[in-house]
């Protein structure tokens, strides 16, 4: 073992990437630090690592359209979410745990386009979608079109815990939930005033969602447990005055919602048929994945062969972590390209090494993050 980093170091002075020098220095050091120390145990920082991130809608968010109190009650709703979900990584609960912990009083709360206080459909109805995923097996439950049921988030989860389908729909959906014991509600529980007010306004004047309201208004949340599990969730009542049925992204696995534990937890919030059409969630979870992939390859690619031609040193993916200006540029990249399409919105990743960021091409977005390394913060406005 000391003979090949001897060798490692003869090669790094002929010439190696300074990245590469610098990862197998760190591997080195840690190595050397490893035999003189304890062996790691279940307190050590590494476990202890926890993140979560939580949004409520991207548009147009602008400090001057909002008064002090109305962004001091969204600052409070969002803080109160971001909250019951670190709580439950900080004790050590979840990452599925924490997504709905997050999202429920995100869809209870009026304020928001999730559960109560969704849009209304051209026809007067709250329609709604969620979804969630599970990074650990990549299993996954959606759900479209339900008007009964007042966690629809809980029902997104609950179909799949059942397994046996990943997306139900409308009455199925309402009739799967009422099997399952879910709590239910009657459909005007989830109408409010401003919401009325806005499809009125779409079908008075024929004008477009993003007219009346360009606040989309979706609640999400995604996050990464102290056992490096991630998950993702996404709750939605929709688009203004939408119709014919129409579905946006995210109860949509791999456009709006996805999470896999190999690579990233996204959830999104815009004008779902862009994300949709990009796959964005997953997009940016499989750039990252293939990036990592990347970085290994090119380590072990620089270690230098015995006279076998065999490597001195096999590199483990356990050493390496993308960092986070690298997770920004893949997740920037993928919202660039939904941009480039005409697509506007943001979404929220959470890693397995605990980024915990926020990629929006919106003057602004309801969001917030908390790890164990101390951040908690939420912010409303892109230049926040
Ligand atoms: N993405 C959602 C949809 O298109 C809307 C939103 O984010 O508020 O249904």
């Amino acid at each position: 073992m000391c003979f090949g980093w001897i060798t490692l170091l003869a090669d790094y002075l002929s010439g190696a990437s300074v990245r590469v020098m610098i990862r197998h220095l760190a591997v080195a050091i840690s190595f050397f630090a490893a035999l003189l120390t304890e062996p790691a145990t279940a307190e050590s920082p590494e476990e202890e690592r926890w993140s979560i991130a939580i949004h409520g809608g991207a548009g147009t968010i602008r400090r001057e359209d909002m008064t002090p109190e109305r962004e001091a009650e969204y600052t409070a709703a969002l803080q109160a979410a971001l909250d019951a979900g670190a709580e439950i990584l900080r004790n050590g609960g979840s990452a599925m745990d924490a997504v709905k912990a997050a999202i429920v009083p995100l869809e209870d709360d009026p304020k928001f386009n999730a559960g109560r206080g969704a849009v209304y459909t051209w026809d007067g109805r709250n329609e709604h979608d969620a979804a969630i995923m599970d990074g650990r097996d990549r299993s996954a439950g959606a759900i479209t079109g339900t008007t009964t049921i007042k966690n629809p988030i809980l029902l997104a989860d609950a179909v799949r815990g059942d397994g046996r389908h990943v997306f139900l729909s409308g009455a199925g959906a309402e009739q799967f939930a009422r099997d399952k014991g879910l709590a239910t509600v009657s459909p005007e529980w989830f109408g409010t005033k401003r919401r009325k007010e806005a499809v009125e306004r779409l079908r008075a004047h024929e004008l477009s969602a993003l007219d009346v309201d360009y606040k989309f208004g979706t609640v999400g949340a995604v996050a990464l447990d102290r056992e490096g599990n991630l998950a993702a969730g996404t709750s939605t009542g929709g688009l203004t005055g939408k119709r014919w049925g129409r579905i946006g992204d995210s109860p949509v696995i791999g456009a709006g919602t996805y999470a896999d534990n190999r690579s990233c937890a996204v959830s999104a919030t815009g004008a779902g048929e862009y994300f949709i059409r990009v796959g964005v969630a997953q997009e940016i979870c499989t750039r990252l994945r293939f990036r990592f992939r990347a970085e290994i390859d090119e380590a072990q690619a620089s270690v230098p062969k015995d006279a076998d031609g065999m490597p001195t040193y096999i590199v483990h993916a356990s050493e390496f972590g993308l960092e986070a200006g690298e997770v920004r540029e893949e997740a920037d990249a993928v919202m660039a390209e939904t941009g480039a399409l005409g697509g506007t919105g943001g979404v929220i990743v959470v890693t397995p090494d605990g980024h915990a960021m926020f990629s929006f091409n919106t003057p602004g977005m309801y969001r917030g993050r908390a790890t164990s390394k101390g951040v908690n913060e939420v912010a409303i406005f892109a230049e926040d």
